[in-house]
Order: C-alpha cells, then sequence, then structure tokens
C-alpha cells in the first residue's frame, strides 16, 4: 500500500503541512514552493480584510491596469536612473504635474521627488528646512511648531535633533489655532507645520490663516518662519473638491509640501511626494547626483533602492483619471462620507466631530459618543471586529484625551452599498451593547489593533500618537 501521507497530489496530506511552519530558526530543510505558498496563503487569512479596514487611509482599491504595471515594474529600481531612464522620466513628469496641481510658480524647474510615503518626505522637508534655517545662521537646537502630528514628525524630531512644539488645543478647538502661534515662535523655530487633513479627527488645519499669523508676527518681531504643509491626504483632495481653499504654494510663506501618493493619491503602497517652492528652497547639501544617461540627475532620498512601480502606476493614475476624473472619484468618497455621517448622527448616541464636509477636512466620519452610555467606542469597536468592520478608536490630543473618538476613512473602492452595510452593522452592535451591557468596558490596549507594539512606549506623548491612526 502506498503511504497516503506522501502522496504528492494533495498539498495538505505533504510532509510540511503537516507540522507547524519554521516559525524560530532559519530552516534547515527546503520544502516544495507550493507547499511553502500555502502555508504563507493561509498563514495571511488571519489578517483583517483591507477593504473593510476603515482605520487605514491607504490605498485598498487597485484596478487591474495598475495592477499590470505593478507587475511589469517588480524588478526596476528607482535609483537606477541610467538603467531605467523612463521610470525616471515618468517620476518627474509627476512632480511637475503636482507642482502645477499645487500652484508652484514655476512647474517645470519646480524641485521634488517620490519618496516611500509621507513619512520620508516630511524627513526631507525637515531637513530642508534644518539646512536653511542653518544657513541663515541659526545655532544650536532649532524647532518647528505645529498642533497634533502624525507621528512622523515626533520620530523626525527625535532622529535628527530638532525640537517638536506642540500648541496644546485649548476648549472646543481641535486643530492648531493661528491665535497660538505666535507665543510658540522664537528665533530657533524653523518651521511651522499645518497638518492639512488631520489624523485624529480629519479635520483641515487653517493654513492660510496661519500664514497670516507669521505675517503678523513678522510685521511685529522680524521673525520669518516658513510653513510646510503636511497634506498626507487633503493633497489629492482639496485641489478637486475644495479648490478654492487656499493652502498651498499660493500663501508665499508655503515652502514645501509633502502628500502619500498610496493614499488619496490612489497609488498603491509605497508612494508618497515631497515638493519644494523652488529650487533655492532645497539646499544643495541635500543633493547627490547620480548617473544619468551619461550625465548626471539630481536625487534626495533617505533610500538608496526602491521599488520604481509605485511612480510607474501614480503616472498612470494622473493621465488616466486627470482633474475630471480626480473630481468625481473624491467627490463620490465625500458623497458616502457624508451619507454614512448623517446616518451616524441618526443612530442617536453619537455627537459627530467631523462630517465629511470638503471644505473642512478630509473624506471622513469621526465622531464621539454622548455622556450616559452603557458602553464606550473600544467596546464598539470591538462588537464591529466580529462583522469583519475594522474600526479606529482612540483618545482625542490634549487636552481633551479623557475623550475618546471614533474614525472612519471613505476610500476609493467604499460605496453607499458598504456604508449602508456598515450602518446596518452599527446599529445591530449598539443593539446587542444595549441588551448586553458590558460589565468592564474594554480599554483601548483591549480592544487590540490599533495600537502600534512596535513604538517604544517612551511616554504617554508619544503613545497617544502612535495609537492605530496614523496609518
Ligand atoms: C499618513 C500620514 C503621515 C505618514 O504618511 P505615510 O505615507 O504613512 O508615511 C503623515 N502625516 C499625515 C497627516 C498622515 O495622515
Amino acid at each position: 500500500m502506498p503511504d497516503d501521507s506522501l502522496s504528492p497530489d494533495d498539498l495538505f496530506a505533504l510532509p510540511p503541512l503537516e507540522a507547524g511552519a519554521p516559525k524560530t530558526t532559519f530552516p534547515d530543510a527546503e520544502m516544495f514552493a507550493d507547499a511553502a505558498y500555502q502555508i504563507v496563503h493561509d498563514e495571511l487569512l488571519l489578517d483583517g480584510v483591507a477593504r473593510m479596514n476603515l482605520a487605514t487611509f491607504c490605498t485598498t482599491w487597485i484596478d487591474d491596469r495598475a495592477r499590470r504595471l505593478m507587475d511589469e515594474s517588480i524588478d526596476k529600481n528607482i535609483v537606477d536612473k541610467d538603467e531605467y531612464p523612463q521610470t525616471a522620466e515618468l517620476e518627474r513628469r509627476c512632480v511637475r504635474m503636482l507642482a502645477d496641481l499645487w500652484h508652484a510658480p514655476d512647474p517645470a524647474t519646480t524641485p521634488g521627488t517620490s519618496t516611500t510615503g509621507s513619512s520620508e518626505a516630511a524627513m526631507l522637508a525637515g531637513l530642508a528646512a534644518k539646512f536653511r534655517w542653518r544657513k541663515r545662521g541659526g545655532k544650536g537646537i532649532p524647532n518647528f511648531v505645529c498642533g497634533p502630528v502624525q507621528v512622523c514628525w515626533e520620530k523626525f524630531a527625535r532622529y535628527f535633533d530638532v525640537e517638536i512644539r506642540q500648541v496644546p488645543l485649548r476648549g472646543e478647538r481641535l486643530t492648531m489655532h493661528p491665535d497660538d502661534i505666535a507665543a510658540h515662535c522664537d528665533e530657533n523655530t524653523m518651521l511651522v507645520v499645518p497638518t492639512f487633513g488631520q489624523t485624529f479627527t480629519g479635520l483641515f488645519e487653517d493654513v492660510a490663516g496661519i500664514s497670516q499669523a507669521l505675517d503678523d508676527l513678522q510685521a511685529r518681531t522680524g521673525l520669518d518662519i516658513p510653513i510646510h504643509v503636511d497634506a498626507a491626504s487633503g493633497g489629492f483632495l482639496a485641489p478637486f473638491t475644495a479648490p478654492e481653499l487656499v493652502w498651498d504654494f499660493r500663501l508665499l510663506r508655503v515652502k514645501s509640501i509633502n502628500a502619500s501618493g498610496h493614499k488619496t493619491g490612489l497609488a498603491p503602497l509605497g508612494a508618497g511626494w515631497a515638493i519644494w517652492r523652488a529650487a533655492e528652497d532645497l539646499p544643495q547639501e541635500l543633493i547627490f547626483d547620480v548617473d544619468y544617461l551619461g550625465g548626471n540627475m539630481a536625487t534626495f532620498n533617505l533610500n538608496f533602492s526602491r521599488p520604481g512601480g509605485q511612480v510607474v502606476t501614480s503616472y498612470y493614475e494622473f493621465i488616466r483619471l486627470g482633474r475630471v476624473g480626480y473630481t468625481r472619484v473624491q467627490s463620490a468618497a465625500y458623497s458616502v462620507a457624508q451619507h454614512l455621517a448623517a446616518g451616524i448622527e441618526k443612530l442617536g448616541p453619537f455627537q459627530l466631530v467631523h462630517d465629511g464636509d470638503p471644505m473642512r477636512g478630509i473624506a471622513a466620519v469621526s465622531w464621539t459618543a454622548r455622556d450616559g452610555q452603557s458602553f464606550n467606542l473600544y467596546d464598539l469597536s470591538d462588537r464591529l471586529r466580529t462583522r469583519g468592520w475594522l474600526v479606529a478608536a482612540y483618545p482625542l490630543p490634549a487636552d481633551r484625551d479623557h475623550e475618546t473618538v471614533m474614525r472612519v476613512l471613505i476610500r476609493h473602492g467604499f460605496s453607499h452599498d458598504m456604508a449602508d452595510l456598515l450602518l446596518t452593522d452599527l446599529h445591530r452592535a449598539l443593539t446587542q451593547l444595549d441588551k448586553h451591557p458590558p460589565t468592564t468596558s474594554l480599554t483601548q490596549e483591549e480592544a487590540g489593533g490599533f495600537t502600534h507594539s512596535a513604538t517604544p512606549k517612551i511616554s504617554t506623548e508619544t503613545l497617544r500618537h502612535t495609537t492605530g491612526l496614523d496609518r
């Protein structure tokens, strides 16, 4: 009798699948590629469904042509400008297009680069500001002023020895207010960083108001402090859905902007952009030359090797959709957000923070629970998980950190119908929580998933900014 367990025609009866996968040491033995594939594939079944992950800002719907271009570019290293000159050319076209979209004075010569995401872009823009400040005679440790920021700015401060000055929120304010800025600036302030699409609530900070406050400060004191706009998700929304909002290079004080191509830019994961107003805003110290068609080409990145497909696919999305297409796609997302917001308000126990108004913030809905509920938002997040929805709940920034907020990001690919399914499940979860109130409510950690356990928990301040809303 043949030994069935060794029969090659059933993967699950082969020896590698009869035992667990190697986990702790580098495996001695080899296994069939099909068996290894099956192990990895099946293990990933335990991951959440990305399109039901309403905590992420990042692209979760990618069309077939974009997938094909990603596949065709899988072996292209974007740093090899000489070997892959057309990938380099597409990157330069994207930079010019974004310079045009964000009203740079001379898009043809505007310096900029693709990055792995907004985090790398923020580091580059922060470093450029640090070099500019030093060139102006700055000594010691420079600082930058911001509101509640994404964790990448705290990283930038720590990695590159710069002081971060976060303006505390007062009363009902959930964004950095222009009136509060002057008090935090001094001669060592190298930058003010408004967030255009806040991580906590989805709200836009008032870039024009902040710019005006800095103009007033300059008139009073002579301090001339530039602005960098963190437009990680707003940079690909407002130009299409709130074109009258002035937040970009139309403001002379705005010297650089970052955005995540892999968020509202609709590119697959691994795409970001950093763009400077003009050549003099990008210090020479940051620039390295690489070979390019027998000549040289300027590069300024933290990484050396990087995949090229994200840039190729970004260019595809830009030319496929154009302004008309992006406006249609982003307007559809806002329409779903507003539909969802109306439904959430009708449920009763919630107070909306951001209702998906394109003039006030990104395509998202955020809300708090009204007083006197028998459950907290972590309990609700946990109940929604039983239906596969991943919805972030976390404390608001200081000094409202005693309050919890829940946030849903509406991205390309999240339809009206899915919003209705979510509303039905929200209603179902509330009914269950009402019928079986938790005897002890969950904590943020117990609700799970929305903390970055890899982040060193240095202070509650740091923790506050690493609670899953930063993705
Ligand atoms: C997501 C985000 C970042 C970080 O961007 P990555 O592309 O994830 O590196 C920075 N700032 C804001 C406002 C964000 O939303």
